[in-house]
């Protein structure tokens, strides 16, 4: 499988062009791959699972995936199946709610701060800091609950939290913080068959949230914050992966494999044993004889 060929029309390394009609939802239901699904997501929790072992071991990189996401998207299953082969001891998924009473006595990005991975480990954001340049752009009024001094709201503050959230990255990336952020893009069609789902299935009703149907009103909306927050903040050293995400199977595949590359490009390495270590092993070898 080459991982690389996948995902090569969904990574947005340059955000200057990016218009996100370049991105269908529905793409991607290739029947040849479809066929294979099981065989191929057991080969890349596997190929992940290895990595993971080897990033822990070495002990220098941390990684950060960031999922954005409309509701019904698929963040939660993503997330489940993707890292279903991964060491939990390596791995640590954090999900930013509305921020609380604390959190808004803060910057807007303390918060995230306090939940990045160390060094050696994946750290999974579902929900981030984007969300101040989406949730709180669609809902101007929650800006005014973050008690920002008066003349610091004005309308350049998207482009200013854009230019603080590349910076923020940008030395996130230079302290050994290799970062991917996740787009799971639905239509709204597909949104609103899941979401009928959740009515029907008595399973699945717990998920269904009437605040979540609200936000459907705000939609196209949501869809100008995304592309706008993208071609602010894709770069190459912190890309966007815009998925399609209607077909579950596809967006899980294309996840599976833009881990894979991002933590093949790191080049890990089980740590290498000086002379003096092997030395060492060699004797507790003769002691356990
Ligand atoms: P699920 O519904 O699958 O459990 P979820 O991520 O939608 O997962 P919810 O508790 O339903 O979780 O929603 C979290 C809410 O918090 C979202 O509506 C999101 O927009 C909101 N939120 C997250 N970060 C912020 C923020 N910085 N400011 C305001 N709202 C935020
Ligand atoms: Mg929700």
């Amino acid at each position: 499988m080459k991982y690389r060929k996948l995902i090569a029309p969904y990574l947005i390394s340059n955000g200057r062009k990016f218009r996100l009609a370049q991105i269908r939802p529905d793409d991607g239901a290739r029947q040849e791959l479809k066929k294979r699904i099981d065989e191929l997501m057991a080969g890349s929790v596997a190929r992940l699972s290895e990595l993971q072992e080897k990033l822990y071991a070495q002990n220098t990189w941390g990684m950060l995936i960031i999922f954005q996401a409309m509701d019904a998207a698929g963040k939660d299953s993503t997330i489940k199946h993707v890292l279903s082969g991964v060491n939990p001891q390596g791995c640590e998924v954090f999900s930013f709610k509305q921020p609380s009473a604390e959190e808004l006595n803060h910057d807007f990005l303390w918060r995230a701060a306090q939940r990045l991975p160390e060094r050696g480990r994946i750290g999974i954001f579902n929900r981030s800091y984007y969300e101040e340049t989406l949730v709180v752009r669609v809902h101007r009024e929650l800006l005014d609950k973050q008690k920002l001094p008066d003349g610091l709201t004005g309308p350049g503050i998207w482009q200013e939290r854009f230019e603080d959230i590349r910076s923020f990255e940008r030395y996130l990336t230079r302290n050994g913080i290799s970062l991917l952020k996740i787009f799971l893009h639905v239509s709204k069609d597909e949104q609103q068959r899941r979401f009928l789902k959740r009515l029907d299935k008595p399973e699945k009703n717990w998920k269904f949230s009437t605040a979540d149907l609200e936000e459907r009103k705000f939609w196209k909306d949501y869809m100008d914050a995304y592309e706008e927050m993208i071609r602010h903040t894709a770069t190459p050293h912190a890309p966007w992966l815009v998925v399609p995400a209607d077909h579950k199977w596809f967006a899980q595949l294309v996840v599976a494999a833009a881990i894979i590359e991002k933590l093949d490009s790191l080049k890990l390495s089980f740590p290498r044993m000086t002379a003096e270590q092997k030395d060492q092993l060699k004797k507790a070898r003769t002691r356990l004889a």
